[in-house]
């Protein structure tokens, strides 16, 4: 078998031969290590990476070799033709790959490519089994329907257990596994597996990259039992899928393996069915018959047939066919400033094509947008392309108003399709320019680093002129820090991390606000009375207005809004944004000449004030979920650390040697925790960690967090 090089008229290839995928995997079960092997077969590398070397395709980021860890999803384009499969062998497919990357800091990269994958591939570590991280992406999948494959990866590992991570996809994925592939030998003896469908061993000879792999019809006499047993489990299941075959089964006739795959194909669509491999990335075994699964068992872009959106301005259903004589539509899912071309945004076209040059509608926002130049990505390479359709992963330069998650399509028929959604910042850090000319670039560095990622933020306080960053993690802030000073020469100092508090009320209560100024000149006159009332967590803000009889004229509601909305954006009791509120002005006065906008909004502001001191209001912090994975010995220090930390332990289990323990922990006494655990088990446990909501903060903590803050604010 050799790999495939492609040519400009694999371009061309029928929308059916296209398959757009991601790898999904928690941190260290060898995302990275596979998309490599996956890119070296499929013939775009021909000179392998290994992640300790710092030279991999995919982590072209300085800051990602460094670290070793994938951060940016870069859409690359590969070529492969499946080997063994029954249904289209030897026929040419096309693989983009959307590379997603596997630290939770960066969910908002996992959420923007799942949106617009078709299929994914799961990694799992063979020895470690689903870990929580596995578990979150695996619901994140779940929600955007993605259908997937497993690859039950490192089986070559000390420890590796094949049929228990098996188990655990059950279990804790509450998926339905189809294995489809056996292992041949474990550990050091792992050398091949069994394709339970094609009735085929593969066993690969050395663990060089490159190795020959030889494909035959003996089972290994061994496992001969193991074989028939798994195979009749494999065909059951599948049958039971259809009724067709079902019947056919029940009759005792033989279903051939193209009947079977076809019917695993539907079911893997469908979700009702995941098919599962094994393999070892880093010794070069199984990337090969996992390739083929990809083409065998995952999506093209026209077996999702449909997408659904809205008519920009109503509610109205809207659909596209994805297909290219459909009319164009395309979500932009990332935007990566690039040193020689300036801004890229990455977007997955749905229907219809596009040209390089042409105008495009951005639903989204309502602008109209050039469209420069498009870009085909390879992984450190682009191809200029003049044109691109349905189906296709593409970089379009210069586009000025696209944001991630923004709908693209044409003025004359718009639809808009569900935006993508993000986690919100629980940490924050206080950055300061060295020097004046580092000022003037910090801001204009941030401003592009956010447009990347929205799940960064930026805030300056007007007050203090103080610059804070926020985000989802301690890496993600670091990274962003890093690459500041790399890429845009901005030196700045850096404070200790915060943790993101918020604000919000307990009860009804109601508020007056005035602003009146009416000595001398021309005065000043403002009036409001409004009611607030706690929503639910994670509801947000909602503004309502009740003033009857013109009692305030209908201009001056969006000012009195405005002016309550900064006052929750910097808080009433420590500073911190209030959430989760409903506001409802109900009356006020007004004055025929001393009224005025700034009037308004002062006594919005004034009011509300008013109103929130008299509803109870209470400090929220972060709480993350934690998983450490530790050997026995340390689980008393830990859990003794653990309940330190106002934590609640919610389970804690064994999996061969290690234990696992999950527990709640608010992220204000996780500060140096990697620090803690590394000096507590001599750096035997690792962790894990991710938001997970918000909850009240006990008085007795909240007292001095709010009585510091408001020191630090009268500094
Ligand atoms: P990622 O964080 O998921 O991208 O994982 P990497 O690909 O960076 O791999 C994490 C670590 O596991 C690295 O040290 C790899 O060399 C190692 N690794 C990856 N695949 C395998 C494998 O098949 N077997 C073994 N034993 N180690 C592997």
């Amino acid at each position: 078998m050799t790999a495939q090089t492609p040519t400009p008229r694999d371009r061309n290839l029928s929308l059916d031969r296209i398959r757009n995928i991601g790898i999904i995997a928690h941190i260290d079960a060898g995302k990275t290590t596979t998309t490599e092997r996956i890119l070296y077969y499929t013939g775009k590398t021909y000179k392998i990476g290994e992640v300790h070397e710092g030279d991999t395709q995919m982590d072209w980021m300085e800051q990602e070799k460094e670290r070793g860890i994938t951060i940016m999803s870069a859409a690359t384009t590969t070529f492969w033709t499946p080997a063994l499969d029954t249904v289209q062998p030897h026929n040419p497919f096309r693989i983009n790959i959307i590379d997603t990357p596997g630290h939770i800091d960066f969910t908002a990269e996992v959420e923007r490519s799942l949106r617009v994958l078709d299929g994914g591939i799961t990694v799992l570590d063979a020895e470690e089994g689903v870990q929580s991280q596995s578990e979150t992406v695996w619901r994140q999948a779940d929600k955007y329907n993605v259908p997937r494959i497993c690859f039950v990866n490192k089986m070559d590992k000390l420890g590796a257990d094949f049929f228990a991570t098996v188990e655990d996809i059950r279990s804790k994925l509450g998926a339905k596994p189809a294995v489809i592939a056996l292992p041949i030998g474990v550990e050091n003896t792992f050398r091949g597996i069994i394709l339970l469908l094609d009735q085929k061993t593969v066993i690969w000879e050395g663990d060089k990259t490159g190795a020959e792999y030889a494909i035959s019809d003996q089972i290994p006499q061994d496992l001969q039992t193991d074989f028939h047993k798994h195979r009749q489990i494999l065909i059951e299941q599948i049958a039971e899928q259809d009724d067709e075959l079902l019947e056919k089964y029940l009759n005792g006739q033989e279903l051939t393996a193209h009947e079977l795959k076809t019917s695993l194909r539907k079911a893997t669509i469908a979700s009702k069915l995941v098919p599962i491999l094994c393999g070892s990335s880093l010794k070069n075994k199984g990337v090969q018959p996992l390739l083929d699964a990809v083409i065998e068992y995952l999506p093209s872009p026209i077996d999702i047939d449909h997408i659904q959106g809205t008519k920009p301005n109503n509610q109205e259903p809207q659909t596209r066919k994805l297909i290219p004589e459909e009319k164009f539509s395309a979500l932009a899912f990332k935007i990566q400033t690039d040193p020689h071309v300036g801004k890229l945004t990455y977007i997955r076209i749905y229907s219809g094509t596009l040209d390089s040059g042409s105008y495009v509608y951005n639903a989204s926002c309502d602008e109209k947008e050039r469209v420069g130049r498009l870009l085909l990505m390879h992984a450190n390479t682009r191809e200029e392309i003049k044109n691109a359709s349905a189906g296709e992963i593409v970089a379009v330069v210069g586009l000025k108003h696209t944001a991630t998650g923004d709908t693209l399509c044409l003025e004359s028929d718009p639809i808009l399709f569900e935006g993508i959604s993000f986690t919100e910042p629980v940490i924050s850090l206080a950055i300061e320019p060295k020097t004046k000319a580092d000022q003037e670039k910090m801001g204009l560095a941030l401003n592009k680093l956010s447009e990347e990622d929205p799940t960064f933020q930026i805030k300056v306080n007007h007050e203090t002129g103080q610059t804070l960053i926020a985000g989802v993690g301690e890496l993600q802030l670091e990274i962003i820090v890093d690459r500041m000073k790399r890429e845009f020469r901005v030196e700045a100092n850096v404070g200790e991390p915060q943790v993101a508090y918020r604000e919000t009320i307990k009860k009804d209560a109601q508020g007056e606000g005035k602003y009146i100024r009416q000595s001398g000149g021309r005065g000043q006159y403002g009036h409001c009375l409004l009611r607030i009332e706690p929503k639910t967590r994670g509801e947000g803000f909602e503004f309502v207005n009740q003033v009857k009889g013109g009692n305030i004229p209908r201009e001056f509601i969006p000012p009195i809004e405005k002016g309550v909305v900064e006052t929750l954006e910097n808080g009433v009791l420590a500073g911190y944004p209030l959430v989760d509120i409903k506001v409802t002005v109900y009356d006020g006065s007004y004055h025929e000449v001393d009224s005025s906008e700034i009037a308004f909004k002062l006594a919005g502001s004034y009011a509300f004030k008013d109103a929130a001191k008299k509803a109870d209001l209470v400090l929220l912090e972060p709480i993350m979920k934690v998983e450490v994975t530790s050997p026995e010995e340390f689980m008393g220090d830990i859990i003794g650390d653990l309940s330190s930390k106002r934590s609640q332990i919610q389970t804690t289990h064994t999996r061969g040697k290690t234990r696992i323990i999950n527990a709640l922990v608010p992220l204000a006494e996780l500060g140096k925790y990697a620090t803690i655990l590394r000096s507590m088990t001599q750096g035997r446990a690792s962790y894990y960690m991710e938001p997970s909501h918000y909850d009240e903060v006990p008085e007795n903590i909240a007292e001095s967090i709010i009585t510091r803050s408001n020191q630090s604010e009268s500094k």
